[in-house]
């Protein structure tokens, strides 16, 4: 027996999330504030009920993919939380995700929070590379966890309910990191008479090659020892910054992108981290309390 699930919000992503358990072969009931997206679906199994509260009604899971949190307060305020197992899977802040918590076990109601890593095609293929993450309620996640992991990989990260939050933006954050050195990348080779798809598959190639590196970057967090392992130390890779300024200024490339981070890599050499890689700058990002 699959476990009957209830989903609230039918966008783009819920209506993926909603076939991935209709082809799992969960029960599934579903509710949209504009009733049309519900009703492709009941066409492929699912049950559709006319308000949020008998959704809710319905089933013990109730998962919630809406455009924010604020759609998520709308479509739940009336509702009877009572006994219920939310899983709220819209994106918001930390904040949010912490303050909704509050609210949900206010009204008699375990919870967890997710971020949705992963694009509407990604969901319910598997080994497509999408995951999800879910903070809070450690018990529902492991008595749901086989629900949960249909849709793409569930991974818990902690009961405090905003980390999940916290995650998806960390992740996404280094993932605009990446696509501004991309951007970059492409932009040297733009006015040459370089193919940009065979130069892609080198960029893919060298930026999985990089990736690792992370490891690194972590291991020297947690001992709090940004020389250990160090292969490029920063006075190096400092010693190196003009020719990457050079190249963009003779390849008539704005270096606005690159210059920020090289002035974060010179700012801690002139404090005296030659000796250590690249981890010394995240103590630069991060404001010191007061
Ligand atoms: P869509 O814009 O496609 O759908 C938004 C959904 O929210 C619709 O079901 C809409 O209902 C509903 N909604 C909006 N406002 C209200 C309201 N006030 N009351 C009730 N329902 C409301 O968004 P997605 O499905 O793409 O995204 C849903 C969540 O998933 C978001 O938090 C998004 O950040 C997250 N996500 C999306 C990804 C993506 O690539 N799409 C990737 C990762 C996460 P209606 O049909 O009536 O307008």
């Amino acid at each position: 027996e699959k476990t009957p699930v209830t989903l609230l919000g039918l966008g783009a992503m819920g209506t993926a999330l909603a076939r991935s358990w209709l082809a799992a072969g969960h029960p599934l009931t579903v509710w949209n504030r504009t009733p049309s997206r519900a009703r492709a679906l009941a066409a492929e199994g699912a049950r559709t009920v006319e308000s949020a509260a008998a959704a809710v009604a319905a089933n013990t899971l109730v998962v919630v993919c809406l455009l924010d949190d604020a759609s998520v307060e709308d479509t739940l305020t009336g509702t009877d939380l009572t006994g219920k197992d939310l899983v709220n899977l819209t994106t918001g802040t930390p904040s949010q995700a912490r303050a909704r918590a509050a609210w949900a076990a206010e009204r008699g109601a375990r919870y967890l929070a997710g971020g949705i890593m992963a694009v509407p095609p990604m969901i319910g293929v598997p080994g497509a590379g999408g995951f999800v993450l879910h903070s809070g309620a450690r018990d529902l996640f492991d008595q749901c966890r086989d629900t949960l992991a249909v849709p793409a990989g569930a991974v818990h990260v902690g009961e405090n309910p905003g980390h999940a939050a916290l995650h998806d933006v960390a992740l996404l954050s280094a993932m605009y990191g990446m696509f501004a050195g991309a951007a970059h990348a492409f932009a040297l080779i733009r006015r040459e008479d370089i193919d940009p798809t065979a130069f892609a598959p080198l960029l893919a190639d060298w930026l999985t090659a990089m990736a690792g590196a992370v490891h690194g970057t972590a291991e020297q967090l947690r001992d709090g020892d940004y020389t250990k392992g160090v292969t490029s130390t920063l006075a190096m890779q400092v010693a190196g910054t003009p020719t990457f300024l050079g190249t963009a200024e003779e390849q008539g490339v704005s270096p606005e992108l690159l210059a920020p981070f090289f002035a974060l890599m010179r700012r801690r050499l002139d404090e005296g981290g030659g000796e250590e890689d690249l981890t010394g700058v995240i103590d630069l990002l991060v404001s010191r309390p007061e």
